[in-house]
């Protein structure tokens, strides 16, 4: 039985998945104690709670402490059985988060599965779908995973209502992922998103990007979706030779159109300027898959947090040797050895 300290670094909800992933794909039980400490209100919200029964359907796992607001938790898998899945999160709470408990295991199945994720597909503090259909699948693709996303409805925090398909097939050939240049800029889009709410406000954070970031009129698109609730976000898609990024900021109550615009074009912004391939968030997110197959290399911004923690946490279960090359105070190359 593994211990895993939920207050360790980030002290946030990712350990506690991180945790859940690699118990399923070790088939080695865990108990977990001080979950989500770090955070205003500790404990499993229902979004955790989620990906906790989303895992144990896919792993026949024996779970305890499986409650709203505990901060403990015992999980024990037995077989990973793939198949259809619906897994609801019962509130706004993020769908892709969930989505990523289970997938790294289900993509090393040697049958395909179908889930069908109801909840938010696009929260702040979370990949938006769009990350995830744009940045996260293409690039595990390149380590051997056939995986398949379908946004049905968007669903925006608070509202929710949102929903998704995703096919993940076996994976073939797994591969190193070695990603060390971005290459050539091929395209750029920003796409700014609104549900229920008044179209100028794409209108105001596009004219922002023009202007922040320079990119030709061409490049901006408005779009409306329909959504249970309102909902607002910017959507900067960034192609390389190599690489395709992707870098969100979500419209808030008594935050201007401006300001959310301006955090999107910043985020891009120290991307671009630091010659790397890979964003702070799909960094952190690509460990576990290159944990489990076979490893690789990639440039990166500085690690964050949820990168060190994840770290720390891969360490916890697997053998795999995880290294951090600082190249100057903003970039780094990150060495999975497996
Ligand atoms: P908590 O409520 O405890 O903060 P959580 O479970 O909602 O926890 P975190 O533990 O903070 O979430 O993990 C959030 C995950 O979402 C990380 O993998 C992070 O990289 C990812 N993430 C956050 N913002 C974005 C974004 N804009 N684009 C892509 N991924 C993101």
């Amino acid at each position: 039985m593994i211990h895993i300290d939920g207050s360790h670094n980030e002290g946030g909800g990712q350990i506690l998945r991180t945790a859940l992933t690699l118990s399923l794909a070790t088939r080695t039980p865990f108990r977990i104690e001080k979950i989500r400490a770090g955070r205003k209100q500790p404990g499993l919200l229902r979004q955790h709670l989620a990906a906790v029964r989303a895992a144990a359907q896919v792993g026949c796992a024996e779970v305890s402490g499986d409650a709203i607001n505990s901060q403990d938790l015992t999980f024990a898998p037995k077989e990973i059985v793939p198949g259809d899945y619906n897994f609801s999160v019962g509130t706004a709470g993020s769908t892709t988060l969930v989505l990523q408990t289970v997938l790294p295991v289900l993509m090393l199945a040697s049958k395909p599965s179908l889930l069908t994720l109801e909840g938010g597909t696009h929260n702040p503090a979370a990949p938006p779908y769009d990350f995830l259909a744009m940045a996260f699948v293409p690039v595990i693709a390149r380590i051997g995973a056939r995986v398949h996303t379908d946004l049905i409805t968007a669903g925006f925090y608070p509202a929710g209502g949102g929903a998704m398909k995703v096919k993940i097939e076996p994976a073939t050939n797994l591969q190193a992922l070695v990603l060390t240049a971005r290459g050539e800029v091929r395209r750029r889009t920003a796409r700014a998103v609104v549900a229920n709410l008044a179209h100028s406000i794409a209108e105001r954070e596009l004219s922002v990007i023009a202007k922040k970031l320079r990119w030709e009129p061409s490049c901006l698109k408005s779009e409306v979706v329909p959504s249970r609730g309102p909902g607002n976000v910017v959507i900067l898609e960034i192609e390389s030779e190599n690489v395709t990024e992707v870098f969100t900021a979500f419209g808030e109550r008594s935050v201007r159109a401006e300001a959310v615009a301006e955090n999107a074009a910043s985020q891009a912004r120290r991307y671009l300027a630091a010659d790397v391939a890979i964003g702070e968030h799909l960094a952190d997110q690509l460990l576990i898959p290159m944990a489990l197959a076979k490893g690789g290399i990639f440039t990166t911004l500085a690690p964050s947090r949820h990168t060190h923690t994840n770290i720390d946490i891969i360490a916890q279960f697997l053998s795999t040797r995880i290294r951090v090359d600082m190249k100057d105070n903003r970039s780094c190359a990150i060495e999975v050895t497996v």
